[in-house]
């Protein structure tokens, strides 16, 4: 059968095309260009120069020499009935120079500027033509290229991919693409590699002319209908209906000290319909650091004790896991509710006894401990992950794996924006907890450059002796350990001794397990009034009196982790100050980042404008669960479209399951098992 084409790349080739991911006719037509060039129209030589800038010109070459002034160079003489320009090359090629043989003509497409010879043209694209060739009618493409693969191969494989073979046919619905004023598919990607002439040059540029705008709603599209596919593939599945009235859950609120935000009522009832479906809820709590996610998980767990399920509770570190195991004990060891720890850091007949209770108690709440080996649970109907974004997606499974697909409760204090959500989260289900309980003092934050850290201790020291507390928070130094724990270690000898009427404790990551306890509940207890702190105290750490708070190198840390550092004294009812020490120099990046954190308090606003500033690649992290990369959309600026996205993905699955097959392929080709992952 004849496949059209004439010359089969050769293998090389081919190796070059794939490394570009570029195997199929499909993914050539969809590697679009970069920019381009206008070479659809001559400028007489001497118009040229005198408008300076780019041009494309044509003439006879007259001379071409090889020179050394003092380097090797090409240089040539081109002539038309209006001038001669000057054309050089300072690293050429034999082919160049054969291009350039004196009495061939060609069309010359680069920059003019003032050379040390006068006016000259300095390594332009040359095409070789006779008199009278015909100018393109359209803009010519550069596309994203690699090593050893040239534009002009690049460009004679995509148009023969466009011109070979029937059109790809539309994976949407005429009417909707109309009722957005969006071009069917083929005359976007025809547009886009071959723009005509009098194309609005901005809209293009800037990637908003309605082609564009077709295409990365298609590549969301993509990734919507893949992450949608999955998400309502789980939501098939069996799990357990808790579906047991409400007693317990209503018997923790009645016995709180205070009554629940309807923030934290709205998000209960979302989770709580959730759950009596016999359908793995797979939902994400979002909310700002201290809005209270802690209860409403607490009021999830009951929502499985009382319909006969466990519920397993796993926090990133120690000090909170044992923090919440704490409360949780507090909570609902009255009720009646076994709540078990475990740590993982037990041995012989304590592990065995500690294994045993958590087989069967009501609420297990530990770290990475619940997944280890070993860990069993009768009953599991529901996970609750805190702090999410510190787990992998492995981890998160691995808990999962502990029952019988659980439901699964994830919370996070890292805010994300929310067309970031729908795109980086499109399978989950997502609850907001938008309010913070009231009473809360919003924290002032100041900078304060390092020199001024005598300054920052005296102040602190007054405040200390008001009777409120503090945390001293060390320096992020990622690339040593070893470095970072001499630096507290060096920081709480300083304060111990500049201020020896004040009880100073340490805590760092090197600590055992049972010594970091000992300090948090000391700090807790208000036995130690200052505590000098790495990292560790980032998430989740509760110890409302503390309300004083130094972060040394604040530029070293991100903003979400700023952001939950501060969290740590915005907790109870005296006002939360938080100096910033930065050192100097500062990079602008640097400034700009604690600008953000200095003139915000409310986490999805820094998270706003961290986006805006880095970019989704930096700021999500790694998702790692082979989320394919947006080429040409763009989360920040192509808001509208990700909305629209979502929402003809949702109708595409369930009224065109073909349509939405096809779409997939066509964008992600073989790429779809990644997303399985
Ligand atoms: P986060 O959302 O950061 O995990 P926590 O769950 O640790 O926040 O809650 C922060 C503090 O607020 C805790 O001391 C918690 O008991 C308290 N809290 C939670 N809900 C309320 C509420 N509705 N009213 C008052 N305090 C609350
Ligand atoms: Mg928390």
């Amino acid at each position: 059968m004849p496949t059209g084409h004439k010359n089969p790349p050769a293998k090389g080739m081919q190796a070059k095309l794939q490394r570009l991911g570029l195997a199929r006719r499909e993914d050539l037509i969809l590697h679009l260009p970069l920019r381009y060039e206008d070479n659809t129209r001559l400028v007489p030589i001497a118009d040229a120069i005198a408008a300076m800038g780019g041009a494309q010109v044509e003439g006879e070459v007259t001379d071409c020499q090889v020179l050394f002034r003092p380097r090797r160079q090409l240089v040539a003489q081109v002539v038309d009935a209006s001038g001669a320009l000057t054309v050089r090359f300072l690293h050429f090629y034999p082919n160049q120079q054969t291009l350039l043989e004196p009495g061939r003509r060609v069309r010359l497409a680069g920059e003019i500027r003032d050379g040390y010879f006068g006016p000259e043209m300095v390594h332009p694209r040359i095409r070789v033509v006779t008199a009278g060739d015909p100018l393109p009618q359209t803009l010519t493409p550069v596309y994203p290229a690699t090593a050893g693969l040239s534009q002009s191969t690049l460009q004679k494989r995509i148009a023969a991919a466009l011109c070979e073979g029937a059109p790809l046919a539309d994976t949407l619905p005429p009417e909707w693409l109309a009722e957005q004023d969006l071009p069917d598919f083929w005359s976007a990607v025809r547009t886009l590699h071959a723009p005509p002439a009098d194309i609005p040059r901005a809209p293009l540029a800037e990637q908003r002319h309605p082609a564009w705008r077709r295409i990365k709603l298609d590549e969301l599209l993509a990734q919507q209908i893949s992450m949608r596919r999955a998400y309502r593939a789980h939501r098939a599945l069996g799990a357990p209906a808790l579906d047991k009235p409400d007693d317990l859950a209503q018997k923790l609120i009645a016995a709180l000290p205070f009554a629940l935000t309807s923030a934290q009522e709205r998000v209960t009832a979302e989770i709580r319909a959730d759950l009596a479906r016999p359908h793995p809820m797979q939902r994400l709590l979002q909310g700002d650091v201290g809005a209270g996610k802690t209860l409403v998980a607490a009021l999830a767990a009951c929502r499985a004790i009382a319909s006969g399920w466990q519920a397993a509770f796993m926090a990133p570190t120690e000090i909170l896991a044992e923090q919440h195991y704490l409360k949780l004990k507090g909570w609902l060891e009255p009720l009646g509710v076994q709540v078990a720890w475990l740590t993982g850091g037990m041995k012989g007949k304590a592990r065995r006894a500690e294994l045993q209770t958590a087989r069967t108690a009501g609420l297990v709440v530990g770290t990475h401990a619940l997944i280890q080996a070993g860990v069993d649970f009768e009953r599991l109907g529901l996970a609750i992950i805190d702090e999410q974004h510190r787990f992998g997606v492995r981890q998160r499974l691995a808990l999962q794996h502990k029952g019988r697909l659980p439901h699964q409760l994830m919370m996070s204090a890292t805010p994300i924006p929310r067309t970031l959500a729908m795109s980086h989260y499109a399978d989950l289900d997502i609850s907001v907890l938008d309010e913070l309980p009231p009473g809360r003092t919003p924290v002032r934050t100041r900078l304060a450059k390092a020199a001024r850290r005598d300054a920052v201790m005296t102040w602190m020291q007054s405040g200390l002796l008001e009777g409120r507390q503090a945390y001293w928070v060390c320096p992020l130094i990622e690339e040593s350990e070893t470095l970072e724990l001499q630096t507290a270690l060096e920081t709480f000898d300083w304060l111990r001794q500049s201020l020896p009427e004040i009880t100073t404790g340490i805590i760092h990551g090197r600590m055992k397990a049972a010594e970091k306890q000992a300090v948090m509940a000391a700090f807790a207890a208000g036995e130690i009034r200052l505590l000098v702190a790495t990292t560790v105290i980032e998430v989740g750490v509760d110890v409302p009196n503390a309300s004083l708070m130094v972060i040394e190198h604040a530029e070293r840390f991100g903003l979400s982790q700023l952001h939950q550092l501060r969290g740590r004294i915005g907790r109870g009812t005296s006002m939360g100050i938080c100096v910033l020490l930065y050192a100097e120099p500062i990079s602008e990046m640097a400034r700009a980042r604690l600008k953000i954190i200095y003139e915000n308090a409310d986490g999805f606003e820094i998270a706003r404008r961290d986006l805006a500033l880095r970019g989704p690649g930096e700021f999500i992290g790694s998702r790692q669960s082979g989320l394919p990369l947006l080429r040409y959309a763009d989360l920040e600026r192509d808001t509208d479209l990700v909305e629209l996205a979502r929402a003809w993905a949702d109708a595409l699955i369930s009224q065109w399951p073909e349509a939405a097959d096809a779409h997939l392929a066509r964008w992600l080709g073989g790429k779809t098992e990644l997303l399985k992952a």
